[in-house]
């Protein structure tokens, strides 16, 4: 029987983690499974909660690390050390409702996916504000890239190993998790759920965050913003060049005194306000290179009771 590892990132979430591992336990009954909690950085009692499930459940390990470094941080520490042959990624929280595993696993071991992944179907629960952009950024990430985010896709799923290395390659200190997953390919079933809020405590994900988080996915699966000042550029010149030709006719044909100061200020604004956007986003982009290239570690890690591999 596969040995199954599943992968909780934790945040402050001192309020879910038992109630976590007891709805693991009764949807897993005998198969074998580990449970990796990565504590990220909590400053609540998170981590004394985990310490804890270890001692008493042999099945439970755990990474704690230094501080807050994110939850794809999170979940790439996790896929590192987990040793099972299904690796499992999962909230904490029980947004991602623990019911789904047997489905998840049987369709990679009887039906021969690589990858069963979780969807939403719908986003009871959550703001109009929330679901309206989110799904403007599906719309928009699936035009600028190439990939194809599924809409309502999770991080919840179930991966094969294979899968699993793959992912590991990818040693990016920008993770935007939802797009690597998409981006090494493979088979995946999506199994649809509703969306459930969660047991306790609170989201960590501010509006803001989101839409931030959302601009780090776009700068790092596209370069198509980048394009976007080149087609300005050339729009604008050739605007500007029709522009010439009708002044120099109007002076040449009915002698028409040059005039206009609005023309001058609005064209002027308008150039300088599409130059800055156009270094904004350049510098944006540097600023990715340069983050990468100083090649920091993804995560550093404080204590731990798994043994070094
Ligand atoms: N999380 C994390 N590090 C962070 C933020 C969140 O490990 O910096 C974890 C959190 O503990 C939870 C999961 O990521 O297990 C999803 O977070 P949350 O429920 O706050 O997000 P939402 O479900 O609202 O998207
Ligand atoms: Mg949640």
């Amino acid at each position: 029987m596969n040995l199954l590892s599943i992968v909780v990132p934790c945040f402050n979430e001192e309020e879910t983690v038992e109630i976590f591992l007891k709805e693991i336990q009764k949807v897993m009954g005998d198969s074998p499974f580990e449970i990796i909690f990565i504590n990220d950085g909590s400053s609540d009692d998170t981590l004394r909660k985990i310490k804890n499930l270890a001692n008493t459940t042999s099945s439970v390990k755990y990474i704690s690390f230094s501080r807050n470094f994110g939850k794809e941080s999170a979940i790439y520490a996790g896929l590192k050390n987990a040793t099972g042959d299904l690796i499992c990624v999962m909230d904490a929280d029980l947004q991602h409702p623990p019911s789904l595993l047997p489905e998840m696993i049987e369709a990679i071991t009887d039906e021969g996916y690589d990858v069963a992944a979780a969807r939403r179907t719908t986003r009871k629960g959550e703001s109009k504000i929330k679901s309206f952009f989110s799904r403007l950024f599906y719309k928009l990430f699936n035009r600028i890239s190439e990939m194809n985010l599924v809409e309502g896709a999770t991080d919840y799923r179930v991966m094969t190993r294979q899968v699993v290395d793959s992912i590991l390659e990818l040693t990016e200190f920008n993770r935007f998790s939802k797009g690597l997953f998409q981006w090494v390919g493979f088979n995946t079933k999506w199994i649809p759920y509703e969306n459930i809020e969660r047991v306790a405590g609170k989201t960590t994900w501010s509006f803001w965050g989101l839409v931030k988080y959302s601009i780090e996915g776009i700068v790092a699966f596209t370069t198509a913003p980048l394009s976007v000042s080149t087609l300005l550029g050339t729009i604008i010149s050739v605007i500007a060049f029709i522009y010439m030709i009708i002044i120099i006719a109007r002076y040449l044909l009915y002698s028409d005194p040059v005039q206009g100061f609005a023309t001058i200020m609005c064209t002027i604004l308008l150039l300088g306000g599409i130059q800055l956007l156009s270094i904004g986003v350049l510098g944006k982009y540097l600023e990715k290179t340069y983050v990468e290239t100083k090649n920091r570690p993804i995560f550093i890690v404080k204590e731990t009771n798994i043994d070094d591999k």
